[in-house]
Parts: C-alpha cells; structure tokens; sequence
C-alpha cells in the first residue's frame, strides 16, 4: 500500500466537495459516457437488495434473472450461466460478468434509464441473451440526465436502487406470472380502472411500482416519500395508474408513512 500523494488527496478533497455542486461544465457527456467502478458497485448495491428482499417480492427467486449494464462502448451482463459464449471480465458474488462491445451511438435517452433495453444490447449479447434480463444505463450518467428533467425523482443513487428492484419486478412478473400472491388483489383493481391502455399492462406496472415501494419503505426511505407523492391521479398511462393501486394496496395493508 502506498501513502496517499498530495496529489491524490487533493483529489480526494475535490471528489468530497463535488457531488453536489455540479456546474454544466462538470456534467458527464452522455454519448461519451464510461461506467465507473462506484457505477458497476451501484448497480451491485441494486441487485444485493433485491435478493436481501427476495423472500417478500420474488419467493421463487431472481436467479434466472441477467443483468446488463450499458455505456457508450460496452454491455456488461451479470449472469450466474458460467458459460456464456461472450467475453469473461470478472464475477461478482455468484454472477459472471460478461463484457460485450457494441458499437453504438447512445441516445441520451438511452442513458438516462433503465427499462426498454436499446435495440443494441440485443445485438451485442446475441446468442447469449438466453435468460430474461433487464438493462440500465449506469447510475451517475442516469442521476446527472434525470436532474435536468423537470420534477425526476429519479435523480439520487437510491432511486437507481429502486429502479433495479422495480426492473426485476417486471422480469419477475413475466416469468411467474400466474404464482404471485398480490397479483389478483392488482388485478381487482386495474378492473375498476377506466383506461385506453391494455389491463395487463398495467397490472404489470402495480406490480413493479409495488416491488419499488416496498423495497424503498424498507431501505431507501427518502426515495420511498418521494415516490409516494410524485404520481399524478388522472393522468392515463400505465405508471401512473400502476402507481395509484400500488399505492391503494399499501394504504390496505397499512404499511403506508403519513404524507409529508
Ligand atoms: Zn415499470
């Protein structure tokens, strides 16, 4: 081990200083962006939460589940299938993680999520796309993205936490559909709803935002008060009418914070 140099504890007193005081200049630049490792440890952080809460969300498991993690070069996918025909770069507890390039441009709205994996993930993992997986871009490039939205509360390292738990949901959902307990009490639900958009699709979403709000009640509580408050009764689209019956169901099973 080396002593830390002036040098690397100037740097050390910068990085302390910086988080909060972004200026445009400092923002890093979507279509050039490269995962670091504090964003691979994020997405790390994601995952160990969703297992830790697994018994109460995924009683079956998120095993079958992959990972991936996209930058402006590469894919990475966590998988526990240790022979995947893509390159190794490491593992992490329990999981391979693959690495892929991809050769793309990436949109900034391809950087700024998780969910709706871009069309060059697909083609980068090829043949080794054979169990479900979610993607998400990496945390500090989505953070930076989302504080230039108006009103995102997905903008802080909990809220990326609780998107990957939300994403696993929806993996989750696809592949155990018919042996989810809370799911008929969803579906009750989302029956009563009047909407243009298909009931299956916002069950789904209940059940995503539930995952989210239980996990985050739990342990990202600045995100789950957040969360409470941000859906906009009215407004037809399947997060939004999601979030109104997670929200009914957590209020049932009295669990719910008083609003702030
Ligand atoms: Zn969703």
């Amino acid at each position: 081990m080396h002593a830390p140099n002036r040098v690397a504890w100037i740097a050390v007193l910068a990085a302390l200083a910086a988080p909060c005081a972004a200026s445009p200049a400092q923002e890093p630049e979507s279509s050039s962006y490269i995962a670091s490792r504090p964003d691979f440890v994020a997405l790390q952080d994601g995952i160990r939460a969703a297992r830790r809460l697994r018994a109460r969300l995924f009683p079956n498991g998120i095993d079958e589940t992959d990972i991936a993690l996209y930058d402006s070069k590469d894919v990475y996918l966590y998988s526990r299938d240790k022979d995947l025909p893509l390159a190794k770069k490491g593992s992490w507890s329990g999981y391979v993680v693959y690495q892929a390039s991809h050769g793309a441009k990436v949109s900034e709205r391809e950087m700024a999520r998780c969910g709706a994996t871009p069309d060059f993930v697909f083609a980068a993992l090829g043949s080794a796309a054979v169990s479900p997986f979610f993607s998400c871009s990496p945390w500090n490039i989505q953070a930076a993205l989302q504080r230039k939205k108006r009103a995102s509360i997905y903008d802080t390292r909990d809220s990326y936490l609780g998107t990957v738990i939300h994403e696993f949901a929806h993996a989750y959902h696809r592949q155990e559909v018919d042996r989810i307990p809370v799911l008929p009490r969803i579906d009750a639900k989302v029956r009563l709803l009047e909407s243009r958009h298909p009931s299956r699709r916002i069950v789904e979403e209940a059940y995503a935002i539930w995952c989210e709000l239980r996990a985050s009640q739990e342990l990202f509580p600045a995100h789950f008060r957040r969360l409470y408050v941000f859906h906009h009764p009215g407004m037809d689209d399947p997060h939004n009418l999601g979030a109104k019956v997670a929200m009914e169901i957590l209020n049932e099973d009295a669990v719910a914070p008083q609003k702030p």
